[in-house]
């Protein structure tokens, strides 16, 4: 049994006893026992999309969208990216999550997920990705508009035959890391086609690198409904100025990565605190996706939750009632358990004299240690080049350029170990 299996049961009374499938409105401004959705610029009722309201859940406007969004949203990618069954997230609907993400670079993820689309198309709101426009293999040059503009609507095209839909409601463009990709003419003019063809709905773009530059660039062009970024509790602050020029541009907002650096080791921070919710107990996660809802302001949180077991704990977070008190108490304790946590910011992988991705090695390191999946640690890895670890120098420059001073070196060596092939044709360490 895993770690994250074993996370202690949150007791569900705060759940029960919600205010079920409400539309709620400003985070941590609430009264006691109100935690509440983020500022959002009003719409009209009649102008809401609403799909699968369910009383086990709660929802926020997805920016100018207008899509009500489950406020926890299924990251089908990491679960379903090896095929295996969806029953997973047949439990997600039923409890009123209402958006699926997934994206061509998540290998068999989107045909996997095919006929549960299909099934329920009416309750989902479905939300895909190209890549190679950005993480896993970036295969455009910076004055290559018309290749990234065809590999957008290709990739569209395929995904759509893979989804086995007419018409996916956001399609955005995977993992971004360059400026010039968020302001290229050409890849929005793709966009603008494919939707007037009536293919996709609306534009966005994930991003979990140098999150702040792309994010606040995308708000400025005006362009991007919704945006996908890594965030946790530890780089929150800083990107509050950017998160709310997101808002200030009405963009839909959903968090990835929220937990950071514990799920290696979730029970670590129990131990050091004890229970501090009368009545309650919180696992590190909920209290990390609860700290995103309730006081950073994001409309929805895309979680991984590849058992039963996870599952339950997160679909529980929406429809929490924490009073200011327990809000306080749950702030300093989160921050406390994300200390040290990367903040994506992209400085590791700049200051590198080799052009070593170092934020992908400890993305990689990430999938590897934290959410389990040593298929994606692998398939990321590997995207990077043959012996792009061996290119390490032991400098130390990344570290030192790196506000979390995390130390690169060894994650790149412990990669080395874990996932580098045989040279030989053998099998890899794991
Ligand atoms: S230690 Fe390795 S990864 Fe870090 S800057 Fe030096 S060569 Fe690059
Ligand atoms: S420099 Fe540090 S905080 Fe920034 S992306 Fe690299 S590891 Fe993360």
């Amino acid at each position: 049994m895993s770690d994250s299996i074993r996370r202690r049961e949150f007791l569900g009374t705060a759940a029960r006893t919600a205010a079920a499938g409400s539309v709620v409105g400003r985070a941590l401004s609430a009264a006691a026992g109100e935690a509440e959705a983020p500022a959002t610029q009003p719409a009209a009722e009649d102008k809401l999309i609403w799909r699968n309201k369910q009383p086990t859940m709660t929802y926020a406007r997805l920016g100018r969208t207008n899509f009500m969004v489950s406020r926890m949203i299924f990251g089908a990618g990491g679960v379903y990216s090896q095929g295996g069954s969806t029953r997973l997230l047949e439990m997600a609907i039923e409890r009123g999550m209402n958006y699926l993400d997934t994206g061509r670079p998540y290998a068999k993820s989107e045909q996997t997920l095919a006929p549960i689309a299909k099934k329920h198309r009416d309750k989902l709101w479905i939300c895909s990705k190209a890549g190679d426009l950005g993480w896993p293999g970036m295969k455009v040059k910076r004055s290559e508009d018309a290749k990234a503009a065809r590999m957008y609507t290709e990739q569209l095209d395929d995904s759509l035959k893979a989804l086995g839909t007419d018409c996916i409601d956001c399609y955005m463009v995977q993992g971004v890391q360059h400026d010039w990709v968020v302001t290229m003419d050409a890849l929005y003019e793709a966009f603008e086609k494919a939707k007037k063809a009536g293919k996709v709905r609306s534009f966005g773009l994930a991003t979990h690198t140098g999150v702040a530059t792309i994010c606040r660039l995308a708000a400025k062009t005006g362009r991007y409904d919704v945006v996908m970024l890594a965030i946790n509790p530890n780089s929150a602050d800083e990107l509050k100025p950017t998160l709310d020029a997101m808002h200030k541009a009405d963009m839909g907002i959903v968090s990835m990565k929220n937990v950071g650096p514990i799920r290696g080791r979730p029970q670590a921070f129990d131990e050091k605190y004890g229970d501090m919710f009368a009545g309650q107990k919180l696992s590190p996660y909920q209290r990390a996706y609860a700290y995103m809802l309730f006081r950073v302001g994001v409309h929805a949180f895309n979680t991984h939750a590849p058992t039963i077991t996870i599952l339950e704990e997160n679909i529980k977070v929406p429809t929490l009632k924490l009073s200011k008190a327990e809000l306080a108490r749950l702030e300093r304790r989160v921050l406390a358990e994300a200390r040290g946590a990367c903040r994506h910011c992209g400085a590791c992988s700049q200051a590198c004299p080799k052009g070593i991705r170092v934020a992908d090695m400890l993305r990689s390191h990430s999938y590897l240690h934290n959410y389990r999946d040593p298929n994606a640690a692998r398939e990321l890895y590997e995207s990077l080049g043959p012996d792009h670890a061996d290119l390490c120098a032991g400098c130390r420059t990344c570290v030192a350029a790196c506000p979390e001073s995390i130390d690169h070196p060894a994650v790149i060596s412990s990669l080395r170990v874990t996932l580098a092939r045989d040279r030989t044709g053998g099998t890899p360490a794991a």
